[in-house]
C-alpha cells in the first residue's frame, strides 16, 4: 500500500489533506458537530456567508425570470464553448467596462464555476518551481488551500487593523523578490468588511508596478460597499500595471448556487499576451468543466433586468446588520472590533481573552459557543495552519500567529435573527468573564 501511495503521487499533494480542516468548510463541519441537539435552540450561522436561505436577501425575479427563460428556450442544452458563450461574454465585458480609461473586450472576460474556479485557474497556472505569491492575512483559505495543491510558496502581507485593515505596502515590497509572480487582494474584504480606497489601490497599483508583479483582484463582493468609501474595482488601474480580476453573481445577486463566475484579464499593453498567461488560461479551461451552459445563457438577462433598486435594497439590508453587529459588539466587553465594517459580509472581531475565563484561544472559544449557544462562528485561525512553508513558517513565526485569537463574523443573516445571535453571543461572555 505504502509504494503504492508513493507511486501515485499522494505525497505531493498535501494541500488536500489540510485543506479538510483549515478551510471555512472544514472548520464549518467540526463546529456543527460540537452543536448540542439537546438544548434546543435555533442554529444561527454567523461563520458563513450564504444569506441566500433568508426572506431579507432573496434575490431578484428579474434573474430568476432571466433563468427560466434560459431554460426554457430549449437553445442551451448543449455543451458551452470553453472559455463561456460569447453573448454572456460580451455582456459581462459592457458590465465591467463602466468608468474604465481603456476597453474591456468580450475575449478578456472568460466565464468560470463561480469565483472559486477562477482562483483554482489563476493559482494553478502561475505555479511553477521556484515561484512565490503574495497573499494578505488575514485571508481567503481557499488560496492557502490551492497554493499548497500546486505547491506554490505562498508568503503573507499583513493587513492593517490601526489602518483600516489597508495593505502593509513595506511589507509587501519586502517580501518579493525576482521569483515573486503576483500579490492577491480582496476588495471589498472577506473577512475584514474593509473598502480600499482610490488612493490605496493606486498605491498598490504603483506598488505592484514597481516590483514586476500581476495584481489578482478578488472582487466577488464588487459593489458591495455601503460605508463612506465608495468601491473601486482594481482593473481602473489596468493601464499601471496587469490585472487578473476575479467575480461573480454569487454575492451581489445572493445566489451562490448558480456557480456563475468570471476571471477578467486587464491587459491593455499585452503583458498577459506576451508572457502567456491568457494561452495558459485557455489551455486550463479546455481542460475543465464549465458552468451550466443555461445559466452563461441567463447572463445578459440578468444584467440587463436587474433594477438599481435590487441593489439598494440588499445594500441597506446590509448596511443595518453591519450597525447591529458593530454596535452589539461595542456592547461586550472582551470583544473588539477595530473597524466598523463597510462592505462584504464579515467582520473580524478581537478576543480579549485576559477578560475570559475557561477560554483557551479563538478554536475553543468558537466550539464551547456553538456548543452552549448553537451559535457558529469562524476562529481567525481558520487557513493559518496552511499559511506557510515550514521554513518560512518558523522564521515567521511572531506574524504568522497574529491573527490568533480573533473571530470572523458574518452579518449577512436575517436581522432579527443577528440580534438573536449577538444577544446570546453576549450571554455567553458573560458567563464565562473573569
Ligand atoms: C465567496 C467568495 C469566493 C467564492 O465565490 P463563488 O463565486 O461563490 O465561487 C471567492 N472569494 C471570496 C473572497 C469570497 O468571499
Amino acid at each position: 500500500m505504502e509504494s503504492g501511495a508513493k507511486k501515485w503521487g499522494f505525497q505531493g499533494k498535501q494541500g488536500l489533506e489540510a485543506a479538510s480542516t483549515t478551510t471555512v468548510r472544514g472548520y464549518l463541519n467540526l463546529l456543527m458537530g460540537n452543536i448540542n441537539q439537546d438544548n434546543c435552540l435555533t442554529v444561527i450561522p454567523l461563520g458563513h456567508g450564504d444569506p441566500s436561505h433568508f426572506p431579507s436577501f432573496r434575490t431578484t425575479p428579474a434573474a430568476e425570470d432571466a433563468i427560466v427563460d434560459a431554460l426554457r428556450s430549449a437553445k442551451h442544452n448543449c455543451y458551452a464553448t470553453t472559455v463561456g458563450i460569447l453573448p454572456a461574454r460580451r455582456a459581462l465585458a459592457d458590465y465591467l467596462n463602466r468608468d474604465l480609461p481603456y476597453k474591456l473586450s468580450p475575449d478578456d472576460v472568460f466565464l468560470t464555476i463561480g469565483c472559486t474556479q477562477g482562483i483554482e485557474v489563476v493559482i494553478s497556472i502561475l505555479s511553477r518551481p521556484g515561484a512565490n505569491i503574495l497573499l494578505p492575512r488575514p485571508g481567503f483559505p481557499l488560496y492557502e488551500a490551492w497554493c499548497a495543491y500546486n505547491n506554490l510558496e505562498m508568503r503573507h502581507y499583513d493587513l492593517l487593523p490601526e489602518k483600516g485593515w489597508e495593505v502593509d505596502l513595506d511589507a509587501v515590497e519586502t517580501l518579493a523578490d525576482e521569483n515573486t509572480v503576483a500579490m492577491v487582494i480582496i476588495n471589498p474584504g472577506n473577512p475584514c468588511g474593509n473598502v480600499f480606497s482610490y488612493e490605496h489601490l493606486n498605491k498598490i497599483a504603483e506598488t505592484a508596478r514597481k516590483l514586476g508583479i500581476l495584481v489578482i483582484a478578488d472582487e466577488a463582493y464588487d459593489n458591495l460597499a455601503f460605508g463612506s468609501t465608495p468601491y473601486v474595482p482594481m482593473r481602473v488601474f489596468g493601464l499601471t500595471v496587469p490585472i487578473l480580476t476575479m467575480g461573480s453573481i454569487s454575492k451581489r445577486w445572493v445566489v451562490p448556487g448558480w456557480r456563475l463566475g468570471w476571471l477578467v484579464t486587464s491587459d491593455p499593453d499585452g503583458i498577459l499576451q506576451k508572457s502567456g498567461v491568457i494561452d495558459s488560461i485557455t489551455g486550463f479551461l479546455n481542460i475543465s468543466s464549465d458552468p451550466a451552459t443555461f445559466i452563461q445563457a441567463a447572463i445578459p438577462q440578468i444584467l440587463e433586468n436587474t433594477k438599481e433598486d435590487f441593489f439598494s435594497k440588499i445594500i441597506s439590508t446590509l448596511r443595518e446588520c453591519a450597525d447591529i453587529c458593530y454596535n452589539r459588539i461595542e456592547e461586550i466587553p472582551s470583544l473588539t472590533c477595530p473597524k466598523k465594517p463597510e462592505g462584504s459580509m464579515f467582520v473580524m472581531v478581537k478576543l480579549n481573552l485576559s477578560m475570559l475565563e475557561d477560554i483557551n484561544d479563538d478554536v475553543d472559544f468558537c466550539l464551547k459557543l456553538a456548543k452552549e449557544e448553537s451559535v457558529i462562528i469562524l476562529p481567525g485561525i481558520v487557513g493559518d495552519l496552511l499559511c506557510e512553508t515550514k521554513k518560512q513558517r518558523m522564521n515567521d513565526a511572531g506574524r504568522a500567529v497574529e491573527l490568533k485569537n480573533w473571530l470572523r463574523v458574518t452579518f449577512a443573516i436575517e436581522p432579527s435573527l443577528l440580534q438573536e445571535g449577538l444577544a446570546r453571543v453576549k450571554a455567553f461572555c458573560q458567563r464565562h468573564a473573569k
